[in-house]
């Protein structure tokens, strides 16, 4: 919440990217700048999966509809729990909703919260945030999921890189570009 367009458009990026890569199913945004959308449908065309970029129409109304849900919301602060204390609580969860702040989050959210959880007593950013609490949570096991249609996939390499066709569909839209020196992955 509270992202600043343009200039935090590359930090709401990662946002969305790390809770694309770190398991989560979509991203609620109040404002969402086309290129992030594009970066992200890119990115799940060429290496898979249904990530969603959601726009919303205040964080207020989706957090009160979440909870009415049945959703269980994290709030990330350096002022909340230690995540190593509330991890266990939050690993039991099916369903929740990480609030993430790009300024200061209204104090109404630490009461709207069921959880308001610290990666450390440290100011530092919402992506590292996420990305620990999201690995703390689920213990590593976001590394092995499988991405459904997926058009490229990496054969990890000790030294190099390898990328290799993964048979995914090709809905005609332009493919995330390869870092600079990857080889062109083959097709069929
Ligand atoms: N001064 C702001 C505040 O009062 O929250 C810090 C903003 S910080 C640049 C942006 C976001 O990163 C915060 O809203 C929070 O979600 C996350 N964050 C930063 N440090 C954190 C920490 N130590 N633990 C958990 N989340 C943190």
């Amino acid at each position: 919440m509270g992202q600043r367009a343009v200039r935090d458009d590359r930090v709401t990026t990662h946002v969305a990217l790390v809770a694309r890569a770190f398991g989560a199913a979509r991203i609620f945004m109040d404002e969402v700048n086309p290129e992030i959308r594009g970066t992200v449908e890119r990115v799940n065309r060429s290496w898979g999966g249904s990530f969603e970029v959601r726009v919303i129409d205040g964080w207020r109304p989706l957090l009160l509809k979440k909870k009415a849900e049945g959703s269980r919301i994290v709030h990330l602060t350096m002022y909340g729990e230690p995540v190593n204390r509330a991890a266990g609580r939050l690993r039991e969860e099916r369903d929740l909703l990480v609030v993430v702040g790009a300024e200061k989050v209204p104090r109404e959210v630490y009461g709207m919260a069921h959880w308001n959880v610290s990666v450390g007593a440290q100011p530092h950013s919402e992506v590292a945030a996420l990305a620990v609490l999201l690995d703390r949570i689920q213990e590593g096991a976001q590394f092995s999921a499988e991405y459904a249609g997926a058009r490229r996939a990496i054969v990890p390499q000790e030294r190099g890189k390898r990328v290799v066709d993964a048979g995914g569909p090709d809905p005609g839209g332009p493919a995330a570009p390869l870092p600079p020196g990857d080889p062109a992955p083959p097709r069929g």
